[in-house]
């Protein structure tokens, strides 16, 4: 994806769309009404669950700790902060 002349890596939008899903799924709440909480930022127990769920779905991926939203592109970044 590309927009304003940045890209983003797929993979990263990929896994965490995964574990919103699977978060909605466990939570029986609608997948927008749980992207829309994560992506807000100021949900602390939807921040809280979407790690613990996403080191049990990518535990190869234990370093990564900080997830940020581009709203432009609608595409999530995976670092390590
Ligand atoms: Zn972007």
């Amino acid at each position: 994806m590309n927009f304003a002349g940045h890209t983003h890596q797929k993979q990263h939008s990929k896994m965490v769309r995964a574990v919103l899903r699977n978060m909605a799924d466990q939570l029986e709440l609608p997948y927008q009404e749980i992207h829309r909480r994560f992506t807000r930022g100021d949900d602390y127990a939807i921040a809280l669950r979407f790690w613990d769920l996403f080191y049990q779905h990518y535990p190869v991926h234990q370093a990564l700790n900080d997830v940020s939203y581009c709203a432009g592109c609608r595409s999530f970044t995976l670092e390590i902060l």
